[in-house]
């Protein structure tokens, strides 16, 4: 029981007996208490107001406390919160997978919604291996990415993540081994050259055999090292798969809804991918939902052969609020100026976070779309860092080598100058 002198200190209170992400389970890391959050802001226990440069984990692009989202969800509630999804359906979900289907590339016209976004990448590699299975090829079951990728948490998403860089390598001995060509290359906007390609080209021709799918993050690969790779390389891995009968899955987690300045990264290079995955800014960060979007013939064929069903159905699929509150996010973006937000966030964060390369430690300064990364030779302190940048009045949360940004698109110049000067100062110091 708490004494009554900390009866309000979350932070003690949470010290004894919660556990949080990639921390450890008995910790003293440092940790704020968030009492609330309103447009960019978060608001601490103690009064003080940080600018949010992280959108909570690329998912809160409208920011916080946002009338229109708010509003759809009271909307809801006051109808239904949640049902099952199984024999039943609901107008939240419909409009959601029509709109969903209406915005991503045309061959994308089946979705299925969960709650997350690493169990939305178990149900790509499901459909990926149901599909050979219903052609009687069960062989075609492995999958192949390329280093640096990160697509979740659970098992087998944990199989595809970077296996030294993707936070796994604890797991390395029980997790299927999957296959990995080299990192993609060259960097996006930079001179193609076509041995990028190579070792992704050998492996598909080696393994095709064998082979499901290949499953990448277009363009942006995120919490795997917030790396930016060429179109190009994308555009050559789809025609590979087509030569190769390899199903292709984007996962759009972290890149979809327009955050590499693309609606979704796969346009950058104009490809469609066979599955696709969205998650993260799906409801504006509001709540937990994540969507797999496949093919008219993966449906069809999946459909048509035994055992005629797919074998996925959690229990808090399409959850009416979450899907309600995505719908309205989705429609409040779309209706925004978001390309011009977008771009004017990338001009600033290039303008002020090159000053950055000059700092010493400091080994590359990038930037696409509404990201800005500034990578280090050695890990980042974070028991410096993090109380740091908060005490210049910023929310960011560097990991391993990285401290990087992703803001809510409605960010203002003034906001994000002190974001950028907070990264500035902080490895100045
Ligand atoms: N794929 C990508 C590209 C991601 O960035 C993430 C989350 N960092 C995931 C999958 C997993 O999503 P979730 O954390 O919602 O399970």
């Amino acid at each position: 029981m708490a004494e009554a002198a900390d009866l309000h200190d979350w932070v003690a209170r949470d010290r004894r007996c919660v556990i949080h992400p990639y921390a450890a389970p008995i910790s003293t890391a440092p940790l704020f208490a968030v009492e609330r959050a309103q447009g960019v802001h978060l608001v601490l226990g103690d009064g003080r107001e940080l600018i949010d440069g992280m959108s909570s984990w690329w998912a809160a692009i409208h920011g916080y406390n946002h009338p229109v989202l708010n509003e759809a969800l009271r909307a809801q509630i006051s109808k239904m919160s949640h049902v099952m999804f199984g024999g039943l359906t609901h107008e939240p979900a419909v409009r959601l997978c029509e709109t969903l289907v209406q915005i991503t590339p045309e061959p994308l016209t089946r979705v299925f919604l969960s709650d997350s976004g690493s169990v939305a990448v178990e149900v790509a590699i499901k459909l990926a291996l149901q599909y050979f299975r219903a052609q009687k090829r069960p062989e075609k079951r492995r999958l192949l990415t390329a280093l640096g990728g990160y697509h979740g948490d659970t098992f087998a998403t944990m199989a595809v993540c970077d296996p030294d860089n993707g936070m796994h390598a604890v797991f390395r001995g029980v997790l299927t081994e999957q296959l990995f060509a080299d990192l993609p290359a060259p960097v996006f906007g930079a001179q193609w050259s076509s041995a990028s390609i190579d070792s992704m080209a050998r492996m598909l021709e080696q393994h095709a055999h064998e082979l499901a799918a290949v499953i990448i993050e277009p363009i942006v690969q995120g919490a795997g090292g917030m790396r930016f790779y060429h179109a190009e390389y994308l555009r050559q891995l789809r025609a590979l798969c087509d030569k190769h009968d390899v199903l292709l899955i984007l996962d759009e987690i972290a890149t979809g809804f327009g955050r590499s300045g693309a609606l979704f990264g796969g346009q950058h290079a104009g490809i469609t991918p066979d599955i696709m995955c969205v998650g993260k800014a799906l409801t504006g960060g509001v709540m937990s939902l994540a969507a797999t979007l496949c093919s008219e013939r993966v449906a069809e064929l999946i459909s048509r052969a035994e055992p005629g069903v797919f074998m996925h159905g959690p229990t808090f699929m399409a959850n009416p609020l979450a899907c309600a509150v995505a719908l309205a996010s989705v429609e409040l973006l779309i209706a925004s100026p978001w390309q011009q937000r977008i771009a004017a966030i990338e001009a600033q964060l290039r303008d002020e976070l090159a000053r950055c390369s000059s700092l010493p430690g400091v080994t590359d300064v990038r930037v696409l779309g509404a990201i800005g990364v500034v990578e280090l030779a050695q890990p980042v302190d974070m028991a410096r860092v993090q109380p740091a940048l908060v005490e210049q009045g910023v929310w960011l949360r560097p990991f391993g080598k990285l401290v990087y940004t992703m803001p809510p698109y409605i960010i203002q110049a003034t906001q994000l100058s002190r974001v950028t000067s907070a990264i500035f100062n902080v490895l100045a110091g």
